[in-house]
Formats: C-alpha cells, sequence, structure tokens
C-alpha cells in the first residue's frame, strides 16, 4: 500500500492518497489540484472512494467536483452527512468559502469496516471536533482528520465541537497501539504513543 500526503490550500489541509493493489482512497479532497483528480483516474482500474473525516469545508471542498468528474463516491460518517449541506456547521459561511451543498452516497457508522479492493478500512466514530466527526483505521495507521494532531488536538469552538467530547474521544484514541502512525488533517505525522506521552492539551 502506497500513501501519499498532499497538503491542499491555503489553509494546508492534509489530503491523503492511498492506493492498494486493488483498492484506492482519497481521503479529504479540501481544495482540488489537478494531480488528486489524476490519481483517481490512474486508479480508475481499482475499486475507488473518497473518504471524508468531518465536513468542515477545508476537509470537503473538492469532494462533489471529483465525484462528477470521476464517478467515484463520497462516504462520510452517519451523523456528518447533513452538515456537508449546511454553511453554518460546515463552516464555508464564516470563512466566506463558496460551497455547494452536497451529499455523501455513503453513511458509515461507528466500528464497521470497509473493503476497498485490497484496502480494509475500520471506521472509528471520533466526535468532538465537530459531532459526527471520523477517523479510519487501515492497518496500524490511523486517519485521523481534526480530532488529533501532532502535540495538538482540534478546536472545539466550532459548532457542533465539545472539548469534553473530544477529551473522551482521544483518550480512546490512546488505547490503541502505541505503534499506530497517526495522520492527521493539518500538520506533520505522529503516532499514538508519541501523543499519549507528550499531548499537552489531553493526557
Ligand atoms: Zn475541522
Amino acid at each position: 500500500m502506497e500513501i501519499k500526503r498532499i497538503p491542499l490550500g491555503d489553509i494546508q489541509v492534509n489530503c491523503y492518497l492511498v492506493a492498494g493493489e486493488s483498492g484506492a482512497l482519497l481521503i479529504d479532497p479540501g481544495f482540488f489540484a489537478p494531480e488528486i483528480e489524476e490519481f483517481l483516474n490512474e486508479n480508475a482500474g481499482k475499486e475507488r472512494l473518497i473518504l471524508l473525516t468531518h465536513a468542515h469545508y477545508d476537509h470537503i471542498g473538492a469532494a462533489e467536483r471529483l465525484r462528477e468528474a470521476t464517478d467515484v463516491k463520497i462516504a462520510v460518517g452517519e451523523y456528518e452527512n447533513s452538515f456537508l449541506s449546511d454553511p453554518d456547521v460546515n463552516l464555508s459561511r464564516m470563512f466566506g468559502y463558496k460551497l455547494n451543498p452536497f451529499s455523501a452516497d455513503i453513511l458509515l457508522k461507528d466500528g464497521e469496516t470497509l473493503q476497498v479492493g485490497d484496502i480494509c478500512a475500520g471506521v472509528m466514530h471520533t466526535p468532538g471536533h465537530t459531532s459526527g466527526g471520523v477517523s479510519f483505521l487501515i492497518g496500524n495507521i490511523l486517519f485521523s482528520g481534526d480530532t488529533l494532531f501532532y502535540h495538538s488536538i482540534g478546536r472545539t469552538d466550532f459548532p457542533t465541537g465539545d472539548y469534553g467530547v473530544l477529551s473522551k474521544t482521544v483518550k480512546k484514541l490512546y488505547e490503541l497501539d502505541g505503534n499506530t502512525a497517526v495522520l492527521s488533517g493539518h500538520g506533520p505525522e505522529t503516532t499514538i504513543a508519541e501523543e499519549k506521552n507528550n499531548n499537552p492539551y489531553i493526557r
């Protein structure tokens, strides 16, 4: 399996391109870039899926355009889907970003396992940054969205955010194997052990 991280837009959201032998995932296409559309086209012979960790505009901005161009379906947490079309919750209004409302094709449930070709992705409901956010566990790699960052955590002052809930969620993530790599929605990669021992926000 090959993973590529492409920071997109002014906000440098981490978009992840995950390619297996017979499956390909695009995680959080927040802004359009030709290379992410190319990635989906290059992998057209494989099963493909666009995954969204949560509905903030900087993680979803190019999803609808890519679905139209490539016919690849979009998956998001079941409690997050309505936010894709809510400019107040997805923050597109606050940040003055034009985003057409859309809906995902697949609604993900906590604890389910997605099989996309040879890629097996566990879905974890990880609320707190937003109420319906999810993280994806592929082998020993966690795609944490804006739940957990290197030495930081997601903001909880946006609509549906809740620090108490996020704190519980992150403590649940700390129960994962310490060697689990954490690939976040922004910034550098880290590990569960590193955060468990050194994250200044949640210990
Ligand atoms: Zn966010």
